[in-house]
């Protein structure tokens, strides 16, 4: 399939009725989405005059299919994502360049354009696509960024001195200087064992022995 050609043709505008509800003005669009089938995949193109409101519902109808049906597959998640980010693209110019189609009614509009991608079933795909792309990358991204979530001003927590700054940090990750022994009102409540304390806030301050 020759994509270039077809993305080419769609910035020419051509004066034909909307192909779905036959109004004008109308322009020329391509949309492409992904079906994955793990081992192979398959592309389907829409080409076609459209005007602002069906170009948004056949762009929405896209977007979820591409969504739903497209990233099962290495090469499918990726010319899933392509196809998804080219497609707004294409959308984006689409409403810019064209106004809504006369006669307007405005139910008629609602039901061409359809419902937003993100409120239809394949919207929870979208989610966790994202939340398998978030997942993955952050385990890629090391140990170290695990540290903090668990790092509090706490009974009990390790703390890492850093020229005048004390840190908390996780116990287990990280060898450290002091343990926080107690949290009080003021230094003067802190037992007499305590080495160094430090003011965690207004109200609080954290006793710390070796
Ligand atoms: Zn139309």
């Amino acid at each position: 399939m020759d994509l270039d050609s077809s993305f080419g043709s769609a910035a020419r505008a051509i004066s034909n009725p909307c192909n779905v509800c036959g109004r004008f003005p109308s322009r020329t669009v391509a949309f492409h989405r992904n079906v994955g089938l793990v081992f192979a995949r398959r592309i389907h193109t829409f080409q076609g005059d459209l005007c602002r409101s069906c170009g948004r519902g056949v762009y929405r109808d896209f977007q979820h299919r591409n969504i739903a049906l497209g990233p099962w597959g290495l090469i499918s998640l990726f010319a899933t994502l392509y196809y998804l980010a080219n497609n707004a693209i294409h959308a984006a110019s689409f409403r810019r360049d064209l106004d809504t189609p006369q006669p307007s009614d405005p139910e008629l509009e609602r039901k061409l354009q359809g419902r937003p991608v993100l409120l239809r079933p394949g919207g929870l795909a979208l989610m966790a696509l994202l939340g398998f792309l978030v997942v993955s990358g952050m385990m890629n991204s090391g140990k170290a960024d695990n540290a903090p979530e668990e790092a509090h001003w706490r009974v009990g927590a390790c703390v890492v001195f850093d020229g005048s700054v004390a840190n908390p940090v996780s116990c287990g990750s990280t060898e450290h200087d002091a343990t926080v022994t107690r949290i009080v009102a003021s230094e003067t409540a802190c037992p007499d064992t305590t080495e160094w304390w430090v003011e965690v806030d207004d109200q609080s301050v954290a006793c710390l022995e070796e």
